[in-house]
């Protein structure tokens, strides 16, 4: 496998944009261009060239960017083919299961919706990476905005699947309040209450918490462990069907 480049970007107030890049041919994509600004800056820092915006779904805060750097750079805008009449520049529309190429690098589609209908993930086996937009974060995951908790459930039991050693690459530096709130359900869970206090070292010193690993999200994220019988025992829950115990987690979330 050639070099597979990532730069982490933070924009607004709790955004990430990355830029990733396929050393041997300078394939280049943006992945959630909020804005165009800080991506142009970078690029030109690090004097890599666009040729692509990868979106995973159509809000505001992950496409903002996308006609403004489709312009500057002509680059290639890759979105979801549901949601195609939603996600600003679209050119190549993608399904479930395909799998794109950045240069040599490949990533699958993994329709994942639940936070937006039309919600895709990119998963670059090879380089071990997932981005994820807003479906699953670091100790959390997406507000259901469109979905039902049943096909979030089922999002979120897709993604877990993936190896133990993908990095998981959210859109939001949410973590530290999903880390209070998870500590709420799940008080004496060892494996969230290490990460609790990691993130609170790492945002102390103004570090992200993100990219975090799917193994360690599976031990410590509530929302990912809803079908999980000491989960449910700590969350008042047991004996819950997995999607009931996530609905009711969720809902606990937004009241948070
Ligand atoms: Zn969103």
């Amino acid at each position: 496998m050639s070099e597979f480049q990532i730069q982490q970007i933070a924009v607004l107030r709790d955004n990430y944009v990355y830029l990733l890049r396929d050393e041997a041919t300078g394939a280049c994509a943006a992945v959630d261009p909020s804005v165009a600004e800080p991506v142009l800056a970078a690029l030109d820092r690090l004097g890599w060239t666009l040729t692509h915006i990868l979106n995973t779904h159509h809000h505001h805060d992950h496409t903002g960017g996308n006609l403004e750097l489709k312009q500057a750079t002509g680059c290639t805008v890759v979105g979801n083919a549901r949601d195609a009449a939603r996600i600003p520049g679209i050119d190549v529309r993608v399904a479930d299961g395909e799998v794109i190429a950045l240069g040599t690098a490949q990533a699958r589609v993994l329709d994942v919706s639940g936070h937006t209908i039309g919600h895709i993930a990119y998963w670059f086996e090879d380089a071990g990476a997932l981005f994820c937009g807003d479906t699953l974060f670091s100790l959390g995951c997406g507000r259901l905005f469109e979905g039902t908790p049943s096909q979030m459930w089922a999002s979120l039991s897709r993604l877990r699947e993936l190896p133990p050693e993908v990095r998981v690459y959210c859109g939001h530096e949410y973590t530290e309040s999903n880390a209070r709130f998870a500590l709420q359900i799940d008080p004496d869970n060892p494996s969230l209450r290490r990460r609790a206090e990691e993130v609170k070292r790492l945002r102390a010193k103004g570090l992200p918490t993100v990219p975090s690993v799917l193994g360690e999200e599976r031990a410590a994220n509530p929302f990912l462990r809803a079908d999980d019988a000491l989960l449910q025992q700590a969350a008042g829950l047991a004996g819950d069907d997995p999607v009931a115990a996530f609905a009711e987690i969720r809902r606990r979330k937004d009241a948070f």
